[in-house]
């Protein structure tokens, strides 16, 4: 079965590509590089010892979706390719709505005018707006705060339309909560460009003294020390996560196709636990101050899991000292990502 896996150059999209590949599926990458290195491709070959596909290209590019879909005759779409900095979503919102959601108008288009009608979706917590209870489970109400939000609850809202109007699509809704590590042999892992919005990059370089401290956004939340709590999630766990969503999907009824659940481990850690959780799987002092509220940031946010134990038969298993250890093993082999080549 070959599976076209778009943003399979990214963080999350490599390790899904690990993954698929060793679970015998053949699988093509697409990219348009903005936010990674072709590097991890070749990393990717060493992981496997398989050879893979890599079209660079864009998911607003029709044509080229459909000749790629038709050339290497997929089955089924792995869909991750988007921007995610919500930040940069605030300051651009058309860039996000044209990449994001006219992206994946593109890409269903192609998928459907080629015959291909199974997809699996990255979606993001995010599409839980500000909290009202938890844990999250998947009938909390949905809303976005932010045009990155707004964009994954669009496509969300799109899917199920489609889902709807005809029986023959199947999609798997997957919302995340908070990848982190990095893939065990530390040959791939998340490299972010500049200084890092997320939290573990950012502890990350401060242990290998690439920035001076950290900090911590807000002391003052009701939660057990003061700081933001976040259900973190191993990326290996993740993205068999992906193959147990996409193994359900095939066995799905036709009119019964499009389910969302999330990805989680339905255990919150605050941003101190995060500290020392590094600090022990580096023996490094992470250096820190407190620093105001991060405009926009919720109190704590961590994941109801039963759903996806129940429809994709998935649960994680990696606890937080395997993604402080695999994340430090990726930090140590690549102090500079993927721009210097591996010890
Ligand atoms: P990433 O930036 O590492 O990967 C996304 C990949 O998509 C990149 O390689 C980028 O070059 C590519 N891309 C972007 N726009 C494209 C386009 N128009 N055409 C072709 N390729 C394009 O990010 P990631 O962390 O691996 O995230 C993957 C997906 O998961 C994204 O959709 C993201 O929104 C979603 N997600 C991520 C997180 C997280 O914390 N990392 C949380 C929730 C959801
Ligand atoms: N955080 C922090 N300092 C940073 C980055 C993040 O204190 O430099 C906090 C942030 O306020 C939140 C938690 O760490 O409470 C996780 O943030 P991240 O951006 O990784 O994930 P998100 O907030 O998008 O869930």
């Amino acid at each position: 079965m070959t599976i076209l896996i778009t943003g399979g150059a990214g963080f999350i999209g490599s390790h899904c590509c690990v993954t698929f590949l060793e679970a015998g599926h053949d699988v093509v990458v697409l990219d348009n590089l903005t936010n990674a290195n072709s590097e991890s491709i070749e990393r990717l070959k060493e992981i496997t010892g398989r050879n893979i596909i890599f079209e660079h290209a864009d998911i607003r590019d029709q044509d080229a979706l459909e000749l790629i879909l038709r050339q290497h005759r997929c089955e089924a779409v792995i869909h991750f390719a988007g921007l995610k900095a919500v930040g940069e979503s605030t300051q651009a919102p058309l860039l996000y709505y044209d990449n994001n959601v006219a992206g994946t108008v593109r890409l269903l288009s192609a998928m459907d005018n080629c015959g291909v009608r199974d997809l699996v979706f990255s979606s993001s917590a995010t599409v839980y707006g500000d909290p009202k209870f938890l844990p999250l489970t998947e009938e909390h109400p949905l809303s976005a705060v932010n045009p990155y939000g707004r964009s994954k609850l669009i496509i969300e809202e799109m899917l199920r339309d489609l889902s709807a109007s005809d029986p023959k699509w199947r999609f798997a809704i997957l919302r995340y909560f908070n990848p982190v590590g990095a893939h065990e042999s530390g040959l791939i892992g998340e490299d972010p460009l500049g200084i890092p919005n997320n939290l573990m990059p950012f502890i990350a370089q401060v242990a290998t003294g690439r920035r001076e401290n950290l900090s911590i956004f807000g002391n003052d939340y009701d939660t057990h020390d003061g700081t933001g709590v976040r259900d973190y999630i191993h990326v290996t766990d993740l993205v068999d996560g992906h193959l147990r969503a996409y193994e359900a999907l095939k066995t799905r009824r036709k009119g019964d196709g499009c389910f969302a659940v999330n990805l989680g481990t339905g255990t919150g850690y605050s941003v101190l636990d995060m500290v020392r959780a590094f600090e022990r799987a580096s023996n490094k002092k992470i250096e820190y101050e407190f620093a105001p509220r991060r405009f926009g940031d919720v109190a704590a946010c961590f994941a109801e899991t039963s759903l996806a134990e129940r429809i994709i038969g998935w649960k994680a298993q990696k606890g937080l000292d395997a993604m402080c250890r695999d994340t430090w093993n990726w930090v140590c082999k690549n102090p500079n990502g993927f721009s210097q080549p591996a010890e």
